[in-house]
């Protein structure tokens, strides 16, 4: 949570001596607020303000940044609602390195076809996380080799193996993969390890206060680049521990869990495991490894994340723009819709169903459904036809039909003689369209 300038002023020298660049300790604090400041220009901050104002002007939850432009962290409320969440949960795909090369080749492969495509907006899996299983240092470092260069995707290299973990990172350093995991037994070497090779390292202990523990063991090791562990792997406890992690960052600003959480699933059905992915997608982890790796068990998972890591303020939209559906041609049925995304793909589906190519145009309405839109007037007759003469649906049809959504047939007669087309009244669900389409001739 940032600072007011008042809030930063109290900790400042109070000299005015301008030798910051602005004449009073005040006007520097009001700069240091607003990020056009740095701390470091005034000489006489003491330690403990500096401490104070870095440590109070830190974000609770710390971004860290892997891979291939993977981000967790820096979340700022407990609920979605509250204001937004920022950086939607990394899933990564579990690879053991005890696989043979061919089950290996057959995983990579069904990686990567996970690609997405869902009302207008594309979305992958993150990452695959190279599991040490084998019990043999060289295997592993082999199996990071192969999957590093059958994907682009982040990486996350697990091993509580210092030196099977050094031997398959330092090939890879450039890739900047997470790596872990760092216990109480170990800690000092990978967190070294990591440091080394300015990557971020997994804190992993059993419970809240042993976790406590060691991550203020690893930072005086000077560096602070950590995700945590709290080392449950059943639903129940995963979830307590997620939450209280959370509310312990943002609530109560405790330092030492303000770092990204990664979960693992631990059901062995593949849709029992979807529904625990479900629950620490959900509160609330930063990065949750999977063992699935099938296009059908993952999509409802990664529409939920869709779903909760979109702005509750900016709803999903569609280009306002004439859409084709199908071969369309000059007979084409022309329908108007909103450009609220599930508004329109519910509107797209049901046309591609009928079978009959025709046009839509979602009208810009920030992004609201029909019947929201037409309450704050967003769906006026005006603006429809504004944007029929924007699109130029006069030149691409020869016929002169508009079929609007029943819900908004009060606005027929208007739009009719603004447009000069034929409005005719469709249904008002878009279930609606599929029998509605057959009396079109
Ligand atoms: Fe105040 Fe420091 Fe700036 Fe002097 S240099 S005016 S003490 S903030």
């Amino acid at each position: 949570m940032a600072l007011t300038g008042l809030e930063i002023y109290k900790q400042l020298p109070k000299k005015n001596c301008g030798e910051c660049g602005v004449p009073t300790c005040l006007a520097f604090a009001m700069a240091l607020a607003s990020g056009k400041a740095s701390l470091d220009t005034c000489p006489y901050v003491t330690a403990a303000a500096r401490e104070a104002l870095d440590s109070a002007s830190a974000p609770p939850i710390k971004a860290i940044k892997f891979g291939n432009e993977s981000v967790i962290g820096d979340e700022n409320v407990l609920f979605r609602h509250d204001k937004t969440f920022y950086h939607p949960t990394t899933l990564l795909i579990r690879v053991s390195d005890s696989l043979s090369d061919d089950e290996l080749s057959l995983k990579l492969q069904e990686i990567k076809g996970l690609e997405f495509d869902r009302v207008g907006l594309h979305y992958s899996i993150d990452g695959v996380a190279v599991v040490h299983e084998s019990g043999d240092a060289a295997r592993f470092e082999k199996v990071a080799g192969i999957v590093a260069a059958g994907t682009e995707k982040s990486l996350l290299l697990l091993s509580s193996d210092p030196v099977a973990l050094k031997a398959a990172l330092v090939p890879l350093a450039s890739r900047k993969p997470l790596i872990g995991e760092a216990t109480e037994a170990n800690y000092e070497a990978i967190v070294n390890l990591a440091k080394e090779n300015s990557v971020p390292v997994i804190i992993k202990a059993e419970g809240l206060d042993a976790l406590n523990d060691l991550v203020v063991k690893a930072q005086a090791l000077d560096y602070k680049e950590f995700v945590l562990d709290p080392g449950s792997r059943t639903p129940v406890e995963t979830l307590a521990n997620l939450t209280h992690l959370r509310r312990l960052a943002i609530k109560k600003k405790f330092r030492p869990f303000g770092y990204p959480v990664i979960a693992y699933t631990s059901q062995t059905e593949p849709l029992d495991e979807i529904m625990e992915g479900s629950v620490y997608v959900s509160k609330y982890a930063s990065a949750v490894v999977l063992n699935t790796s099938t296009k059908a068990h993952l999509l409802p998972l990664m529409t939920l994340r869709q779903n909760l890591y979109t702005d509750p303020q900016k709803p999903i939209q569609v280009e306002p723009i004439l859409h084709s559906v199908g071969d369309v041609n000059e007979n084409s049925p022309f329908y108007i819709t909103t450009n609220f995304s599930l508004t329109y793909y519910s509107v797209e589906g049901e046309v591609e169903t009928s079978k009959i190519p025709s046009y839509i145009l979602p009208i810009d309405t920030d992004g609201t459904s029909v019947l929201t839109a037409y309450a704050a007037g967003k769906f006026e007759p005006e603006k429809i036809a504004e944007a029929m003469v924007a699109c130029g649906i006069a030149d691409k049809v020869k016929h002169r039909n508009v079929i609007i959504p029943g819900y908004v047939a009060v606005i027929s007669g208007k739009l009719a003689e603004l447009s000069g087309f034929k409005v005719i009244v469709g249904p008002r669900e878009s279930s609606g369209i599929l029998s509605f389409s057959k009396t079109l001739s």
